[in-house]
C-alpha cells in the first residue's frame, strides 16, 4: 500500500489549517519549493486523496434545524446499495458502517420533527430499514475529519479500470496532464485501448507509463 511521506503530510497539515493558502505560502511553511507543492497537491488530487477544498462552517453561527444520529440495523448484503441511495439525500450528512448490532449510523439534518418522521418512513418503506434508535445532537463541540494525517499514513488507491484496490506500486498513465492509476499492466492496457482512439481525435496524448 502506498503511504504519505513526510512532505505530503506536511503539505496536508498546512492546508487543513487553512485551505486558502497559496502554493507559495505552503512551500514557505513546509520548507520546500513552490513547484514541489504544486506537483504534490496535483498528484494527491489526481489520486483522489483530496476530493475538494471547501469552506468549513462554524455550525454554531448558523441558525439551523435539528441534527440526529440514527442507528440502523440493515441486512449486511444490502448495505452498499442502501448507502449509495442515501448518499444522494441532501439531509443525510454522514453515513457510517459500524460494528455492533446496529450496523449503519446516519447523521441527518432536518428542519423539523415532522421531516425526520417522513425521512424514517422513507427508510422503512423504500429500504425496509427498521430504525432501532436515534439521538438528537444538542451541541457540536468538535467535528473534524476522521483521518489523522501523519507521515506513513497508508492510502488506498483504486484502479481506474476495474475499481479494485491497488496493492503495491501503482501503474501510472498520464492523460491530458492528469495521472491515472491502475492495479496491473492489463488494466492499464485496457484503459489505453478504450481511450487512446478517442483522445487521438481530440489531439490529447497519453504519455508513456512512468515509474512512481
Ligand atoms: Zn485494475
Amino acid at each position: 500500500m502506498p503511504e504519505l511521506d513526510d512532505v505530503d503530510a506536511r503539505i496536508l497539515g498546512i492546508l487543513v489549517e487553512d485551505g486558502r493558502r497559496s502554493f507559495r505560502e505552503v512551500a514557505r511553511r513546509a520548507g520546500i519549493t513552490t513547484p514541489t507543492v504544486q506537483a504534490r497537491v496535483k498528484r494527491m488530487m489526481d489520486e483522489g486523496l483530496i476530493r475538494k477544498i471547501s469552506p468549513v462552517f462554524d455550525v454554531s453561527k448558523f441558525k439551523q434545524g435539528l441534527v440526529f444520529h440514527l442507528y440502523l440495523r440493515v441486512n449486511p448484503a444490502e448495505i452498499e446499495n442502501i448507502a449509495d441511495k442515501l448518499e444522494k439525500n441532501p439531509e443525510v450528512r454522514g453515513i457510517y458502517l459500524t460494528t455492533g448490532e446496529n450496523n449503519l449510523t446516519l447523521r441527518v439534518a432536518v428542519e423539523s420533527l415532522e421531516q425526520l418522521q417522513r425521512f424514517t418512513e422513507t427508510l422503512s418503506n423504500d429500504f425496509g430499514v427498521r430504525q432501532n434508535s436515534s439521538q438528537m445532537i444538542v451541541k457540536i463541540f468538535k467535528d473534524d475529519q476522521p483521518v489523522l494525517i501523519r507521515p506513513g499514513t497508508g492510502v488506498e488507491l483504486k484502479c481506474e479500470t476495474c475499481n479494485g484496490p491497488i496493492s503495491g506500486k501503482p501503474f501510472v498513465l498520464k492523460v491530458a496532464g492528469r495521472e491515472r492509476f491502475f492495479c496491473c499492466q492489463t488494466c492499464l492496457g485496457k484503459f489505453r485501448e478504450t481511450y487512446e482512439p478517442k483522445l487521438k481525435g481530440l489531439a490529447i496524448a497519453i504519455e508513456s507509463p512512468s515509474p512512481r
